[in-house]
Protein backbone atom coordinates (compact mmCIF):
# COMPACT_ATOMS: atom_id res chain seq x y z
CA UNK A 1 0.00 0.00 0.00
CA UNK A 2 1.36 3.39 -0.98
CA UNK A 3 0.38 6.49 1.35
CA UNK A 4 2.26 9.00 -0.65
CA UNK A 5 -0.59 10.90 -0.91
CA UNK A 6 1.29 14.06 0.66
CA UNK A 7 3.90 13.84 -2.35
CA UNK A 8 2.57 16.96 -4.38
CA UNK A 9 4.34 18.32 -7.23
CA UNK A 10 4.08 21.29 -9.45
CA UNK A 11 2.25 20.21 -12.43
CA UNK A 12 2.62 21.63 -16.07
CA UNK A 13 -1.29 21.71 -17.57
CA UNK A 14 -3.16 23.63 -20.26
CA UNK A 15 -6.18 25.30 -20.50
CA UNK A 16 -9.30 23.44 -21.74
CA UNK A 17 -10.74 26.79 -22.97
CA UNK A 18 -7.80 29.11 -24.03
CA UNK A 19 -5.44 26.49 -24.25
CA UNK A 20 -2.70 28.27 -22.19
CA UNK A 21 -0.33 26.52 -20.59
CA UNK A 22 -0.42 27.21 -16.56
CA UNK A 23 0.66 25.64 -13.51
CA UNK A 24 -1.25 23.72 -11.19
CA UNK A 25 0.85 24.63 -8.24
CA UNK A 26 1.92 22.49 -5.14
CA UNK A 27 0.47 25.04 -2.60
CA UNK A 28 -3.07 24.80 -4.38
CA UNK A 29 -2.84 21.11 -4.42
CA UNK A 30 -2.24 21.09 -0.67
CA UNK A 31 -4.95 23.66 -0.27
CA UNK A 32 -7.44 21.36 -2.10
CA UNK A 33 -6.38 18.58 0.30
CA UNK A 34 -6.68 21.11 3.28
CA UNK A 35 -10.02 22.04 2.61
CA UNK A 36 -11.17 18.68 2.18
CA UNK A 37 -11.58 17.79 -1.87
CA UNK A 38 -10.49 15.29 -3.55
CA UNK A 39 -6.97 16.49 -5.80
CA UNK A 40 -7.97 16.65 -9.32
CA UNK A 41 -6.38 18.65 -12.13
CA UNK A 42 -8.33 21.53 -12.54
CA UNK A 43 -9.52 21.79 -16.61
CA UNK A 44 -8.67 25.78 -16.30
CA UNK A 45 -6.19 28.17 -16.43
CA UNK A 46 -6.65 30.31 -13.26
CA UNK A 47 -7.96 33.33 -15.67
CA UNK A 48 -10.59 31.13 -16.89
CA UNK A 49 -11.72 30.03 -13.72
CA UNK A 50 -12.30 33.34 -12.63
CA UNK A 51 -14.58 34.17 -15.34
CA UNK A 52 -16.15 30.87 -15.64
CA UNK A 53 -19.80 30.67 -15.40
CA UNK A 54 -20.02 28.40 -13.21
CA UNK A 55 -19.84 30.96 -10.28
CA UNK A 56 -22.47 32.99 -11.51
CA UNK A 57 -23.79 34.81 -8.61
CA UNK A 58 -26.83 34.12 -7.29
CA UNK A 59 -30.02 36.82 -7.38
CA UNK A 60 -30.20 37.33 -11.62
CA UNK A 61 -33.91 38.36 -11.70
CA UNK A 62 -34.07 37.13 -15.44
CA UNK A 63 -37.14 35.53 -14.78
CA UNK A 64 -40.04 37.46 -13.00
CA UNK A 65 -43.24 36.31 -13.77
CA UNK A 66 -45.43 38.40 -12.40
CA UNK A 67 -44.62 41.86 -14.12
CA UNK A 68 -43.37 42.09 -17.40
CA UNK A 69 -42.67 45.27 -19.55
CA UNK A 70 -43.14 44.89 -23.33
CA UNK A 71 -40.33 47.73 -24.10
CA UNK A 72 -42.09 48.96 -27.77
CA UNK A 73 -43.86 51.91 -27.49
CA UNK A 74 -47.57 51.52 -28.11
CA UNK A 75 -49.70 53.92 -29.35
CA UNK A 76 -52.85 55.06 -28.35
CA UNK A 77 -55.87 57.29 -27.36
CA UNK A 78 -57.09 58.80 -23.97
CA UNK A 79 -60.61 56.80 -23.27
CA UNK A 80 -61.01 59.44 -20.08
CA UNK A 81 -58.93 60.11 -17.66
CA UNK A 82 -59.86 61.67 -14.20
CA UNK A 83 -57.46 63.79 -12.83
CA UNK A 84 -59.44 63.60 -9.08
CA UNK A 85 -59.57 60.07 -9.18
CA UNK A 86 -55.86 59.41 -10.56
CA UNK A 87 -56.84 57.09 -13.22
CA UNK A 88 -57.95 56.73 -16.63
CA UNK A 89 -57.82 54.54 -19.72
CA UNK A 90 -56.43 54.39 -23.06
CA UNK A 91 -57.40 52.92 -26.32
CA UNK A 92 -54.51 50.97 -27.80
CA UNK A 93 -54.16 52.07 -31.41
CA UNK A 94 -55.48 49.35 -33.54
CA UNK A 95 -57.46 47.27 -31.51
CA UNK A 96 -60.38 48.07 -28.75
CA UNK A 97 -58.20 47.31 -25.90
CA UNK A 98 -58.43 49.59 -22.94
CA UNK A 99 -55.60 49.60 -20.72
CA UNK A 100 -55.35 50.72 -17.57
CA UNK A 101 -53.46 54.15 -16.65
CA UNK A 102 -52.63 55.55 -13.52
CA UNK A 103 -51.60 58.78 -12.69
CA UNK A 104 -47.81 58.01 -11.53
CA UNK A 105 -47.07 56.13 -15.00
CA UNK A 106 -47.47 59.49 -16.64
CA UNK A 107 -43.95 61.47 -17.72
CA UNK A 108 -43.99 64.97 -18.75
CA UNK A 109 -47.70 65.63 -17.75
CA UNK A 110 -50.03 65.73 -14.85
CA UNK A 111 -52.93 64.70 -16.57
CA UNK A 112 -54.78 62.92 -19.54
CA UNK A 113 -57.12 64.57 -21.56
CA UNK A 114 -59.80 62.35 -23.28
CA UNK A 115 -59.33 62.06 -26.77
CA UNK A 116 -54.98 62.59 -26.23
CA UNK A 117 -53.12 60.71 -28.44
CA UNK A 118 -50.57 59.29 -26.16
CA UNK A 119 -47.55 56.69 -26.69
CA UNK A 120 -46.47 54.28 -23.90
CA UNK A 121 -45.24 50.97 -23.06
CA UNK A 122 -47.68 47.86 -21.70
CA UNK A 123 -46.45 46.33 -18.49
CA UNK A 124 -48.27 43.35 -17.66
CA UNK A 125 -48.77 43.40 -14.02
CA UNK A 126 -50.49 40.50 -11.99
CA UNK A 127 -53.90 42.45 -11.99
CA UNK A 128 -53.63 42.62 -16.04
CA UNK A 129 -51.91 45.33 -18.18
CA UNK A 130 -51.13 48.28 -17.60
CA UNK A 131 -49.72 51.45 -19.31
CA UNK A 132 -46.34 52.85 -18.22
CA UNK A 133 -44.56 56.03 -19.44
CA UNK A 134 -47.28 57.52 -20.42
CA UNK A 135 -46.04 60.45 -22.63
CA UNK A 136 -48.34 62.71 -24.41
CA UNK A 137 -47.87 62.38 -28.49
CA UNK A 138 -46.39 65.64 -30.05
CA UNK A 139 -47.90 66.74 -33.38
CA UNK A 140 -44.70 67.03 -34.65
CA UNK A 141 -43.10 63.76 -33.46
CA UNK A 142 -45.92 62.14 -35.79
CA UNK A 143 -44.63 60.99 -39.12
CA UNK A 144 -46.09 63.29 -41.98
CA UNK A 145 -47.01 62.79 -45.87
CA UNK A 146 -46.03 65.77 -47.79
CA UNK A 147 -48.65 67.33 -49.40
ZN1 LIG B 1 -7.59 29.54 -19.83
Amino acid sequence: MSTDQERFADKMLQCRDCEAQFIFTVSEQREMTESGQPVSDPELCPNCRQKSPATTAVGDRQESPATTVDSERQRGKVKWFSRQRGYGFIIVEGSEEEIFVHRTALEGVYSLMEGQEVEFEIETTPKGPEAVRVSPLRADAMPRTEY
